[in-house]
């Protein structure tokens, strides 16, 4: 067996490396509860291994998400990655066709033109020289790149690049030598031996030509181990953690593996396997608009690793999803961020006690409009005409007296406190008989949808609009009017509506692109997702969405949110309505109601029946 003692650093860092990853996964594994490991178990020789497979080789090694944001970012990343990749597969392959021995050490691919420097005769030894030098190359354009990252974030479609400790310039420094000193090891060696390919021969020989490289061989082969042994003990204490963590997070997201109402195992997989790309920062509007810096998830993640998480950079966040939405990783920093807070609020659900039974009538649907609604009357005025128009045998289930749906108690981490209220709701909603349930407020769908568990179908106010031009229950006028769409955070990216919005305002009004929209959208600051922003932080979101919205000069920005309505109202010169306003516009127009003849009849009329229904404490 060949061997030398500058092997030595190389091989120390490659066993701890291993040692620490099997211990940490092995503790990571054995944490899961008996439901996680059951998944694990079912779907683990299912097509799901091979699907993580496949994410594993096109986000990991390929880097396709990182493409879309920025070519060059794309390229960097994929470079230093796949062609890493490839240079360990290739060398293996290459040190297995020359080698007569069944295993070889783990140094010996890598260290391999040391041991076998002068030319060889075996078949493919040319080609795989070539290969070697040219996955070299691609690795060493990403390190340059990187490199130019730090000095010209720019080119790289970044404003921001993550702020680094000292432990992660560390890693990143080590790392960053590792693939030039190669380079010098392997040219020195063909300098004196005269191998080589296009690009370590030519190295080899410009130094040969006035460096002494027959005596900087040894060092140069030493100071290469020795940047791969640092490099190797410093990934599971650094960023590059994420290099192996990713990989088994993408395969227990396959399993069904997800975050749950706590913080737990596979949130700390999925903060272990955040690479600080910083792609998060520059999407964040609080960074972007408001200029704070301290808040961003690539920020809030490692001071949740590092257990140094401080209530500001928890609470101060909007809770908009956006960074969510970017990150290639697709890590799911709004539940990591929310379950955080709830180690911060003590969570009284006692001060609920107050509730008296819900009281119910029976309908064939229910409005629920929502206290932000409420706040803004416009909407439900408008939702109230609807539905007559649409002559719905409804119930207005919190026109007085009724509670808050318990998402913005789920958004300050008080989960019991929520509990309280949604069970509160449930029973009156059980009670009336309804088959459907309509709400205005996105935040109100959201938690209908997700967290009642209801047996009867929940329609956001936009959905329900199509739905009744859809069954011609309503006529429209087309409307002269410019119009540019807003998607509410909770609605869109929370909830997947983008499209029935749209068809909506399709009929009514010629409706513009905007640059920020759908996935993309931007938050309009008024989130309850934070109650510590200042106003004015606040106002500078505000004005920044607004100003991006009227870019095409629109007579109106329509959004389908009464908190957005509410909030872009305060720094927009165009008048914000909501799509149910613009409908209700819409449907009264005269040349239209002059086919409604519903409109002049009484107004529909609800049954007066009303059910007490005992609210249970448990
Ligand atoms: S949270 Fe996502 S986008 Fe932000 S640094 Fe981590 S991986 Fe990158
Ligand atoms: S959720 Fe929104 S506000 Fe919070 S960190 Fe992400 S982008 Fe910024
Ligand atoms: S009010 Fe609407 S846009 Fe603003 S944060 Fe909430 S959901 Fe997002």
């Amino acid at each position: 067996m060949k061997f030398d003692l500058f092997v030595l650093p190389f091989t120390v860092g490659l066993v701890v490396m291993v040692a620490l990853l099997v211990f940490k996964y092995l503790k990571w594994l054995k944490a899961l509860s008996r439901e996680e490991k059951e998944k694990i178990k079912q779907n683990v020789f299912s097509f799901c291994s091979l699907k993580a497979l496949k994410e594993i080789f096109l986000e990991c090694l390929l880097h396709r998400r990182i493409f879309k944001v920025n070519l060059f970012l794309g390229f960097m990343h994929t470079s230093l990655a796949f062609g890493w990749f490839l240079l360990i597969v290739m060398g293996n392959v290459e040190s297995k066709f020359f080698s007569d021995v069944p295993l070889n050490p783990p140094y010996y691919p890598i260290f391999f033109r040391f041991f076998e420097p002068a030319p060889s005769a075996f078949t493919f030894s040319a080609g795989f020289t070539f290969f070697m030098d040219f996955f070299l190359l691609v690795v060493l354009s990403g390190v340059v790149l990187a490199f130019t990252k730090r000095f010209y974030s720019k080119m790289f479609g970044m404003k921001k690049t993550t702020v680094m400790k000292p432990g992660d310039k560390f890693a990143l420094i080590s790392l960053w030598f590792i693939f030039p000193l190669r380079l010098l090891a392997e040219s020195f060696t063909s300098g004196v031996y005269g191998h080589g390919g296009f690009l370590t021969g030519t190295v080899g020989r410009f130094f040969a030509s006035f460096l002494p490289v027959g005596s900087l061989i040894y060092p140069s082969w030493w100071a290469y181990s020795v940047s791969l042994g640092v490099f190797f003990v410093a990934l599971p204490f650094s960023r590059y953690m994420h290099i192996p963590t990713e990989a088994l997070l993408i395969f227990l997201r396959q399993y069904g593996l997800k975050n749950g109402k706590e913080n737990g195992v596979f949130s700390d997989i999925e903060i272990n396997s955040c690479p600080r790309c910083g792609i998060c920062i520059d999407k964040c509007q609080l960074a972007s608009a408001a200029h704070n810096y301290s808040v961003q998830s690539v920020y809030f993640l490692r001071s949740v690793r590092e257990k140094s998480v401080e209530e500001k950079v928890t609470f101060d966040c909007l809770l908009c999803g956006r960074c969510k939405e970017y990150c290639p990783v697709k890590i799911d920093t709004i539940s990591i961020r929310q379950n955080q807070r709830s180690g911060y609020l003590p969570d009284h659900a006692e001060a609920y006690n107050y509730l008296k039974p819900a009281r119910a009538q029976k309908a064939d649907m229910i409005y629920f409009a929502g206290c932000m609604t409420h706040l803004t009357p416009a909407i439900q005025h408008s939702m109230l005409k609807i539905f007559r128009a649409a002559r719905e045998n409804f119930w207005f289930m919190d026109e007085d007296g009724s509670v808050c749906c318990g998402r913005p108690l789920m958004m300050a981490g008080k989960a019991e406190s929520a509990k309280r209220l949604m069970e509160h709701n449930i029973a009156a909603i059980k009670a009336s008989g309804a088959k459907l349930l309509v709400t205005s407020c996105p935040i109100c769908y959201r938690v209908f949808r997700e967290e009642y568990h209801l047996d009867i179908k929940v329609m956001h106010h936009t959905q329900y609009l199509l739905k009744l031009i859809n069954e011609n229950r309503v006529q429209l006028s087309h409307q002269d009017l410019t119009v540019v769409y807003h998607d509410p955070c909770e609605l869109g990216r929370g909830c997947g509506v983008y499209e029935e919005p749209r068809a909506v305002l399709q009929n009514i009004a010629a409706l513009l692109k905007v640059k920020n929209e759908r996935d993309h959208s931007l938050c309009c600051g008024g989130s309850l997702g934070n109650l510590q922003i200042s106003t004015a932080q606040r106002t500078a979101v505000q004005k920044d969405v607004v100003a991006r919205l009227s870019v095409d000069h629109p007579d109106i920005i329509v959004t389908a949110c009464p908190s957005c309505k509410k909030t872009l109202n305060i720094a927009s010169p165009v008048p914000v309505k909501d799509i149910a306003e613009i409908f209700v516009q819409s449907l009264e127009q005269p040349a239209v109601l002059k086919h409604h003849v519903f409109e002049k009849e009484p107004l529909q009329k609800v049954k007066k029946e009303e059910i007490v229904v005992s609210y249970s404490n448990k």
